[in-house]
């Protein structure tokens, strides 16, 4: 089998062509009735591995012993955040095309701060709330998922699912007939937004009727008895937040009993039943949006939001992460047999992948002698302003600091008659200069130079002309602007880039490669299986060797 795969590799590698017109051949033999894009927000590679002699025979392992395992597969652009993540996921491009260059931006046309889906000509529905008023409008170009639904004149559904509205906007594209997030606080209701529908769908009203929700305001302690628990760290340690109204982040948490003080309904998002949940709401999406039932390819994108909220918190070495991942297994078997019944085996194709990884929790590695630690933005941005002062007369010059980036105030820098290029270096031998910056870039470096490796390239990749900043500041490895315990993402480090990349059902061969992919190949990858265009910005090949 692996000598198949890797002739199957150096075929695709010396003979493109012909490679190209097979995957064409074999999108029209077995084209898949239903295509599921399946997101796990924060998932390290390393959580397929480490945790695998627990994992049962019909989650993950079903995928990798059925399916097409790619073991070196690497975000390749920096900032490695849920929404550019999974702009790209579905979109094949990165930043620098899709626009998606943060979650939070300081937008340079309008002056302020934007969120990358939201959207104050929509309203939300089915929530009483202001603030979920969400579009994938400021994503530039279109998703595979867009492009199904130009091939088959709109008849293939496109539905995405997530706890969070990015997770479910993003993903889905411009053309989606839904995406619908999870709102807690107070409500406790899966909704979305008049850019979808004016209404959520009965079988949307009754989910949120049915006490589901409520169903999972109960004790959560771990699944399998804790002493087996071997792969990671001991659940009582300086490295995890917890609950407010717990003075300890160990098991069991009473969710019912803590509610009150951790935002009512938002809890369930910060435990596993925020996963079982989206498992639940697809699996009656599947059903009652009857995907997969006529010749038209639909396409559901699922993107479970707890394994990240579970990772800031506790941080990627807790027996909560652990307990976290052999859950997500079983809500994978079950969304797994529903498809098998709903759509038939060999009917559908499913790809399963991460929007980013996480660091070890930095704390945590200094106990063990690994360098790393904590950078603090605020004492660097003193220092920053005096020096602004010191050198221009005046902090002015600069309009806004945010995602390690610096934005220029364009006029003031006429006015002072200030040389943009000059100021521009300047602000790079000071950066430099500060603790724990480890590089710095300048805009003319990104839009003037073709970077083909390193840290370079991925700050490249990330860099949107219209959107991005005029300086680019990367920090040191392992250190992060961050409490003291949990975890979080964003660099372009391995620990942040390596993720899970799984293929399976139609189309898709049996096998595994070491061979680097990088996740835009992957939205090439479904076009083809589909035999439609690819989206319009793809920068990602597709990668032939998968496909059977
Ligand atoms: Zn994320
Ligand atoms: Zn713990
Ligand atoms: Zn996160």
């Amino acid at each position: 089998m692996k000598k198949f795969v890797v002739l199957t590799l150096l075929m695709t590698m010396f003979f493109p062509c012909g490679s190209q017109e097979k995957m064409m051949g074999s999108a029209l033999k077995s084209k898949p009735k239903l295509v599921v894009g399946i997101v796990v927000d924060q998932m390290r590679y390393d959580y397929l591995t480490r945790f695998a002699a627990h994992y049962g025979e019909g989650g993950f392992k079903r995928i990798i012993r059925e399916g097409f395992n790619c073991k070196n597969n690497h975000y390749n652009y920096i900032p490695t955040y849920t929404g550019p993540g999974h702009a790209s996921i579905f979109t094949g491009t990165t930043p620098k095309y899709h626009g998606i260059i943060a979650n939070h931006w300081y937008s340079k046309k309008e002056k302020k701060n934007v969120y990358c889906a939201a959207d104050d000509s929509v309203v939300a529905v089915g929530s009483i709330s202001e603030s979920e008023r969400m579009s994938p409008h400021r994503m530039l170009t279109t998703t595979f998922a867009d492009e199904n639904r130009l091939f088959t004149q709109m008849k293939g559904k496109t539905i995405g699912i997530s706890i969070k509205d990015r997770g479910a906007v993003l993903p889905a594209g411009h053309t989606a007939n839904a995406a619908y997030w999870f709102r807690g606080k107070g409500e406790g209701n899966f909704i979305t937004s008049n850019y979808y529908m004016e209404t959520l769908p009965q079988w949307v009203e009754d989910f949120n009727n049915s006490g589901r929700v409520e169903s999972y305001l109960k004790v959560w302690n771990t699944l399998y008895d804790i002493s087996t628990y071997v792969e990671s760290g001991s659940d009582l340690n300086d490295f995890e937040a917890g609950f407010k109204g717990k003075s300890t982040a160990t098991f069991p948490y009473d969710l019912d009993a803590l509610k009150d003080q951790n935002s009512w309904f938002d809890i369930i998002k910060n435990t596993p039943y925020g996963n079982s949940l989206v498992a639940d709401f697809a699996i009656e999406a599947i059903k009652n949006e009857a995907l997969g039932k006529d010749d038209a390819t639909d396409v559901l994108t699922v993107s479970f939001s707890s394994t990240d909220y579970i990772g800031h918190n506790f941080g990627v070495n807790s027996k909560e992460i652990q307990d976290t991942y052999l859950r997500l297994d079983k809500d994978l078997e079950r969304l797994l047999l529903t498809l098998d019944a709903e759509v038939g085996e060999g009917n559908y194709t499913l790809f399963l992948t991460a929007d980013h990884g996480a660091v070890e929790v930095p704390k945590y590695l200094q106990s063990l002698k690994i360098p790393a630690g904590y950078v603090n933005y605020s004492d660097r941005k003193k220092k920053f302003q005096e020096f602004l002062k010191e050198t221009y007369g005046t902090a002015d010059i600069i309009e806004n600091i945010s995602n390690n980036q610096i934005f220029f105030n364009k006029a003031k820098l006429k006015e002072l008659g200030l040389n943009r290029y000059e100021v521009e270096q300047a602000l790079v031998d000071e950066q430099i200069s500060y603790p724990n910056v480890a590089k710095v870039y300048t805009a003319k470096a990104m839009t003037s130079t073709n970077f083909t490796t390193g840290i370079e390239a991925l700050l490249q990749n990330g860099f949107n002309q219209k959107r991005s900043g005029d300086v680019i500041i990367v920090d040191d490895i392992a250190h992060i602007a961050y409490g003291r315990t949990g975890s979080t993402h964003g660099s372009g480090l391995n620990y942040d880039t390596h993720v899970p990349l799984l293929f399976f059902g139609a189309g898709i061969k049996h096998g595994e490669t070491l061979n680097k992919t990088v996740i835009p190949d992957i939205a090439p990858t479904i076009s083809a299986l589909l035999g439609i265009s690819f989206p319009n910005g793809a920068t990602g090949r597709p990668l032939g060797f998968v496909m059977d």
